[in-house]
């Protein structure tokens, strides 16, 4: 019996996403053996994390009788783009409330994505996902959705929504505990990228609640590291509560390294893009500006700084998001 196996799940993805050796990769940096757990295979729109998420979210919505789901996210979100594919696989409208829209809609990336997967979109200047006004608009968008007949399922990760995603990143660790035991040498450190915490959060847990010692290091991808932190704590020892496991995790259990962490609408910086051409360069993997290319950068950093042994194995997990790498274009300089 798995940790997760009781909570509803939505068949939409293709799981278990492989866990592929980078050899390239490894050479080119000199540094300790590396794999790359590919998430960006899990399918649906186009992949990524939040497929893995929304088997578990949307499992629940459509367990409690939904219609419409409804939520907020920037523009250039891959959550959001996901939801919107999910919702249609399973029938049900999806309601998407665009944060931090000020400029005139361009459409490219996710946001061209919304408009193709038929999402009814809505936009708003308020870009802190924690302001109460944003929730205000959210809670008018559902009261609507019932006024036209839907049965609304907001998605909120604040909120219960986010303890759901957390449980689907436990069941990743599982998955990924299953994959090492095929493997010569265990695991000895682990990457990814941490924005709103439930991706790093569910694996903290779920390899700490299976007994394994791997270092983790969340790259924040905007958030400074005490926020990082505490957001993957809180994530996380809710998620236990959820699923009735005893563990509860501390900041001694994993690291947060926010040295390539940076506003979403800035320009990628030179860290980045070189790790984006590096992956794609070696082993033809691409990755994105936003999250996976600042995971990269803060693992190529501690590669070279001498961080690992040769004989180390690091986990970079993949989580996704190539439509976002076409809203950044002119920042390669090609
Ligand atoms: C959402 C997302 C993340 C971050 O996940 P959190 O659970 O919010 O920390 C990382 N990479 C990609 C591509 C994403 O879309």
């Amino acid at each position: 019996m798995g940790l997760v196996d009781h909570l509803p799940r939505a068949a939409l993805g293709h799981f278990p996403t492989p866990l592929e050796p980078a050899p390239r990769l490894g050479a080119a940096l000199g540094g300790p053996q590396i794999l790359i757990k590919r998430d960006d295979l899990s399918g649906l729109s186009v992949g990524g994390s939040k497929t893995r998420i929304f088997e578990f979210v949307l499992g629940d919505a459509k367990a409690q009788g939904a219609t419409a789901v409804i939520a907020s996210a920037g523009e250039q979100s891959n959550k959001l783009r996901e939801l919107a594919a999910g919702a249609n696989r399973l029938g049900m409208h999806p309601i998407l409330l665009l944060t931090g829209v000020t400029g005139p809609r361009q459409l490219t990336g996710n946001r061209l994505l919304f408009e193709i997967l038929g999402a009814e979109v809505h936009t708003t200047p308020i870009a802190d996902r924690f302001d109460p006004a944003l929730v205000a608009e959210l809670d008018r968008l559902c009261t609507a959705a019932a006024a036209a007949g839907h049965q609304p399922y907001l998605v909120y990760h604040p909120g219960k929504t986010g303890t759901l995603g957390t449980a689907a990143y436990v069941s990743a660790a599982e998955e990924l505990v299953a994959q090492f035991a095929g493997l010569d040498r265990a695991p000895t450190h682990l990457f990814l990228a941490t924005g709103a915490a439930p991706t790093t959060a569910g694996l903290v847990l779920g390899f700490r609640t299976l007994g394994l010692e791997l270092g983790i290091t969340g790259v924040s991808v905007a958030s400074p590291h005490d926020a990082s932190q505490a957001h993957t704590i809180a994530y996380a020892n809710r998620c236990a509560e959820l699923l009735g496991i005893d563990r509860r995790i501390g900041a001694a259990d994993f690291a947060i390294d926010d040295t390539q962490r940076a506003d979403f609408s800035l320009p990628a910086t030179r860290a980045v893009i070189e790790a984006i051409e590096l992956f794609a360069r070696t082993e033809g993997v691409l990755l994105e500006p936003t999250y996976t290319g600042k995971a990269a950068a803060g693992m190529i950093a501690a590669i070279r700084r001498g961080a690992f042994k040769p004989t180390d194995t690091v986990v970079f997990v993949h989580t996704g998001g190539l439509p976002g790498l076409f809203a950044h274009v002119e920042e390669f300089g090609y």
